[in-house]
């Protein structure tokens, strides 16, 4: 036996209750980690391809939800009714409240509200609406 494991330590009651203290914590702490395996691993890493995918996905469905609402005239498509808006007027529920007083496209989803950009669309389709029902 070497020279330095053959020494004796002085420690008083508390210093060695506080070392064997730390031990133990530090080995409950280790114990307790998560073991991830290498299924696990796998797993989760497939999940996350997954969610991207899905993310793809998304960003597509709304990139042609969004052409579509573009290119489209908010008019119905079929024979007779081609004339006819394919939009519906939505009234306010409360007359104070900013909920509704928009129209909704039938074709293409697209609310138009009377504001900004889509108040010229909005009037249009608005006195066609009333006309056509
Ligand atoms: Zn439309």
């Amino acid at each position: 036996m070497s020279e330095a494991t053959t020494k004796t330590v002085n420690l008083t009651t508390d210093a060695l209750k506080e070392l064997v203290s730390s031990a133990v914590t530090a080995a409950v702490a280790e114990a307790r980690k998560p073991v991830v395996t290498e299924a696990d691993q796998k797993r989760i890493e497939q999940q996350q391809e997954e969610r991207r995918a899905n993310a793809a996905d998304i960003k597509k469905q709304a990139e042609h939800k969004a052409l579509v609402q573009k290119l489209c005239n908010h008019m119905q498509d079929r024979g007779r009714d081609a004339s006819r808006t394919a939009c519906v007027y939505i009234p306010p529920t409360l007359p104070e409240n900013d909920n509704g007083n928009y129209l909704i496209c039938q074709a293409c989803q697209k609310i138009i509200r009377p504001k900004g950009e889509d108040l010229q669309i909005f009037n249009q389709h608005f006195q066609m609406q009333r006309r056509d029902f």
